[in-house]
C-alpha cells in the first residue's frame, strides 16, 4: 500500500535539513520502522484512510545543529496550523491542551533520542485536519538555515559551506568546500564583489550588499 508523508511534516523536515545538512537520521522515522516497533500505533506513525502518515522523528544531533532541545520549545511556541503535538525528552505539549504547556510524557519510550511530531486533529493513526498545510514552522528563521549573510572570516560550520558552495557556482573558486570562512573563502568574495562592482577591499565580511551581488554574479554565469 502506497502512503506518503503528510505534507506539513514534509515542509518541517526539509526546514530541519536546512538548518542541519548534516545532522544524522539515525533515529528518524516516519511508518513502521526499527525506530517505532512496538509503538508506532500509539504513537500515530501508521497512515489514515487516505494512507497518510500524520507523524515523524527527529533525530537530535546537536552537534550538527539540530538541537531537539531548542527546535522542540520553538515549535511549541509557533504552534504550526497542522501541528496536534510533541513529544521530546519525556514531555509532551498537545494543541489541544496548549494552555497547560509541556506536560510530563510517561511512556515507554522517554523520547531522548528523537522528537516527536504529529499533525492533524483527531484521533492517532485516523487524523483529519490540516496536515497538509504547507506553511512554514519558522525553524530555518529562528536557527539560521541557509543564511548566509552576517558571516565573516573565522566562521565556521554548514552555512560557511554554503557559501563556499554558491561561489563556486558563481564562479569564484575558494578553495576547497570546507566550512571554514578563511584567507581563501575571503579573497573569492573579494573577487566576486569587486566584479560586480564593490569598492571593498576585502572580503572579510559577508553583508546584505555581498549577498545581492552573490545572486547577481551566479544568475549571470546561468
Ligand atoms: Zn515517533
Amino acid at each position: 500500500m502506497a502512503w506518503r508523508l503528510a505534507k506539513s511534516l514534509v515542509v518541517l523536515r526539509d526546514e530541519i535539513n536546512a538548518v542541519a545538512p548534516n545532522r544524522s537520521k539515525a533515529s528518524d522515522g516516519t511508518i513502521g520502522d526499527e525506530a517505532h516497533q512496538g509503538t508506532a500505533s500509539d504513537l500515530g506513525h501508521n497512515p489514515n484512510a487516505n494512507d497518510v502518515v500524520c507523524a515523524a522523528d527527529f533525530t537530535h544531533d546537536p552537534g550538527s545543529g539540530a538541537d531537539m532541545h531548542a527546535f522542540a520549545e520553538h515549535l511549541r511556541r509557533r504552534s504550526h496550523r497542522a501541528v496536534k503535538y510533541i513529544i521530546w525528552d519525556r514531555r509532551i505539549w498537545s494543541k489541544a491542551r496548549a494552555d497547560e504547556g509541556w506536560r510530563h510524557y510517561g511512556g515507554s519510550n522517554p523520547h531522548t533520542a528523537h522528537m516527536h511530531v504529529s499533525v492533524g486533529v483527531g484521533p492517532d493513526g485516523q487524523s483529519t485536519g490540516p496536515y497538509d498545510d504547507t506553511g512554514p514552522w519558522g525553524l530555518t528563521d529562528e536557527f539560521g538555515g541557509g543564511d548566509v549573510i552576517g558571516l565573516q572570516v573565522g566562521d565556521k560550520g554548514d552555512r560557511v559551506k554554503g557559501l563556499q558552495a554558491t561561489l563556486r557556482y558563481a564562479g569564484y573558486d575558494p578553495g576547497e568546500v570546507d566550512g571554514d570562512y578563511g584567507p581563501k573563502t575571503s579573497a573569492a568574495v573579494l573577487k566576486m564583489r569587486r566584479a560586480e562592482g564593490s569598492e571593498v577591499d576585502d572580503g572579510d565580511n559577508f553583508t546584505g550588499w555581498a549577498y545581492a551581488q552573490l545572486m547577481r554574479a551566479v544568475a549571470k554565469k546561468y
